[in-house]
């Protein structure tokens, strides 16, 4: 077996420790410029507060993603996986009642808590607070540059744009080199596949705001509205926005007031931004992960799809795939790109 990685964001570094895991041969080509891994906050959310619902898959994905990062963490010498705690201010008193109704429910003991009988000062919280449990967050820059820097001192990290022109399908070579597996894990970029394009992208375009602080706990990431997020260098990250549509990756000043105004729902303490940047999350029409062979091109292969999640979700999956690949081990029907053949792939290729 003989692995292309075509991306090496978070998708193409996590299958490429699988593969390593298990010994079979790859290298990663990368162009060298992220939109979406690195500039991520890196949390691990186990809630969606919106409906306060646990998050799609939570309970398989959280601890194997403890697992599988502090291992990493632990293979190439590297930090870039820290606790936090996550303070929720409720957002009405129909969320506190929801709140209170999956206290009772044995299926959330893992995730929440009592609400507290006092919220910060600084903390606008007229519905009350309460904590989440969760592991924390990846710190996206180290995480990616740690990984980078491993890759590339093995020597299995090269640094080009892929060259469609030197794909030859029936031989499986790419720039006359042989491969059984060639896999795609090219992020919001994905749509622009000339043989994966056909899928349902709905990329979202999200921003974050760097900023600091005298006033929030460095121990805790505050969520009502956006989010602030504690980093490990003593500022903090304020976000993020969602937009769709777009392809420029670049900053913009909407977003940043869209920010500002969410945060002052969640506190009117004194902040000074530093930085601004903005990424392109890979999303699917469905929000589920785009994982498989292409259905007529074999030895083709996708991994993307990771959506807002995708350093909850990408663990998990990159081992599913490489069960998949190695074992034949089927791969869950949600994640399955075979899930689109007909809507999407056969009405259109069989005209
Ligand atoms: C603002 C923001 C906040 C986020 N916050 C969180 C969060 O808190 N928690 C969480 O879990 N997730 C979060 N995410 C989502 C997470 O970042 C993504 O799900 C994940 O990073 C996607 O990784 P990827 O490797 O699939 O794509 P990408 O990171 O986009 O990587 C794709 C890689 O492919 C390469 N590439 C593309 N085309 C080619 C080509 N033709 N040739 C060579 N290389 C190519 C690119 O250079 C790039 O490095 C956030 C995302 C954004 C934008």
């Amino acid at each position: 077996m003989k692995v292309i990685i075509v991306g090496g964001g978070l998708s193409g570094i996590c299958l490429a420790h699988q593969l390593e895991k298990n010994n079979i041969s790859f290298r990663i080509i990368d162009q060298g410029i992220n939109h979406s891994s690195k500039v991520a906050a890196g949390m691990i959310n186990p809630m969606t507060f919106r409906r306060m619902i646990k998050t799609w898959r939570g309970d398989d994905l959280i601890p194997c993603l403890q697992k599988f990062y502090s291992e990493i963490e632990n293979k190439i010498n590297a930090r870039f996986f820290f606790q936090r705690k996550l303070r929720r201010a409720f957002a009405s008193q129909h969320e506190r009642d929801l709140w209170m109704e999956r206290l009772e429910d044995d299926a959330y003991n893992n995730y929440i808590n009592s609400p507290e009988k006092d919220a910060p000062e600084f903390l606008n919280a007229p519905f009350g607070n309460g904590f989440i449990n969760t592991p924390g967050y990846i710190d996206a820059k180290a995480f990616m540059e740690s990984n980078h820097q491993y890759f590339q001192e093995k020597q299995l990290l090269e640094y080009a744009q892929f060259d469609f022109d030197k794909l030859d399908i029936s031989a499986k070579t790419y720039n006359g080199e042989q491969y059984t597996h060639l896999i795609f894990c090219e992020g919001f970029k994905g749509e622009d596949n000339p043989y994966f394009g056909y899928l349902p992208f709905k990329n979202a375009k999200g921003e974050v705001l760097n900023i600091e602080s005298e006033t929030f706990n460095k121990s805790e990431i505050l969520n009502k509205k956006c989010f602030i997020l504690p980093t490990e260098y003593g500022d903090f990250k304020l976000g993020s926005t969602y937009a769709w549509n777009t392809k420029d990756p670049s900053p913009t000043e909407k977003a940043k007031t869209d920010i500002l105004e969410n945060y002052k729902l969640l506190s009117s303490a004194k902040i000074k931004v530093t930085g601004h940047e903005a990424g392109i999350r890979p999303a699917v029409a469905d929000r589920r992960p785009l994982i498989g062979e292409h259905p007529t091109q074999k030895g083709l292969y996708i991994f993307n799809g990771l959506g807002a999640k995708g350093y909850m979700i990408a663990p998990y999956f990159a081992i599913a795939f490489i069960e998949n690949l190695l074992n034949g081990k089927e791969l869950d029907k949600e994640v399955d790109i075979q899930r689109f053949y007909k809507k999407y792939f056969l009405p259109k290729n069989s005209i």
